[in-house]
């Protein structure tokens, strides 16, 4: 389903990802993890296209993000194609980045209706359900600012549920949260993982939620994929030192 092809990014004469090769499945859950700017962020932001590749292709679902078929031919990528591209993908951002001026209904069903047509009848009820399965039905018509950082950050995974997404990105969704409040957005994750085929791509410190989620994992240093395999064998008998160190270090 996504596939980066010696993917190149740079910021300035700073080399982020160094021809980066990996691939996610259709359904698959894939966690990266690594030390601070080993280049975890930017790859979601990449898929997001915050940000443009500096080499290589990425494709999602046979599509290039950065190219289209013209004739037969690649050429490079207009706005619409990219939109079309990205329509595929939700993402929750670690800061939850709601609309503050609109209540949480509005939120969620603002991109629905706008982006993909749908009425708002039946954005409501889709917002209903999601609102259910997070846990706040009753907040429907509250305002972000009247909601905990925690309820915030679930309405937001709420909001990128609504647009059904083939894709979801986590870029560390609990790391600006209150302790206590962790626990229950990465719950309402985990019944996301049980319940739904969708493939999911996250960067976490949460290790016990990545080894509960994950088909894989992916230990990044320096714009590389040190070592990659299945949660039990990343957590339990990590084959490469650095992996080993950064484990050492954080768990
Ligand atoms: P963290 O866990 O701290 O978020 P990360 O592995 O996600 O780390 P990235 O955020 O992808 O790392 O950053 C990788 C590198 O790219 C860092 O050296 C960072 O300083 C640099 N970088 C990221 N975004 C930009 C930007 N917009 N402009 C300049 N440099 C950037």
């Amino acid at each position: 389903l996504i596939r980066f092809d010696k993917v190149v990014k740079r910021f300035g004469r700073n080399v982020v990802l160094r021809e980066l090769d990996f691939t996610v499945d259709a359904g698959e859950r894939v966690t990266l993890i690594g030390p601070s700017g080993s280049g975890k962020t930017t790859i979601l932001r990449l898929l997001m296209t915050l940000e443009r590749v500096n080499g290589g292709v990425i494709w999602v679902n046979g599509d290039s993000l950065s190219h289209m078929r013209r004739n037969g031919r690649l050429v490079p990528a207009n706005e619409k194609h990219q939109r079309e591209v990205r329509k595929k993908i939700g993402m929750v951002f670690q800061q939850f980045n709601l609309f503050p001026n609109m209540s949480v209904r509005r939120n969620i069903t603002e991109a629905p209706v706008h982006t993909l047509g749908i009425s708002r009848e039946e954005a409501d009820q889709r917002a209903e359900e999601l609102l259910d399965m997070v846990g706040l039905r009753q907040k429907i018509d509250a305002h972000p600012t009247q909601l905990s950082g925690g309820q915030q950050q679930r309405v937001a995974i709420a909001r990128a549920l609504a647009m059904r997404p083939q894709i979801l990105l986590l870029d560390e969704v609990t790391s600006a949260l209150d302790p206590e409040l962790v626990a229950g957005v990465l719950d309402v994750l985990r019944e996301i993982a049980r319940t739904t085929d969708i493939t999911m791509l996250s960067v976490t410190h949460e290790m016990a939620f990545a080894k509960d989620v994950s088909h894989r994992v992916l230990m990044f240093d320096q714009g590389r994929i040190v070592e990659e395999g299945p949660p039990e064998q990343i957590f339990g008998d990590p084959h490469e030192e650095r992996t080993k160190e950064f484990l050492h270090a954080v768990l």
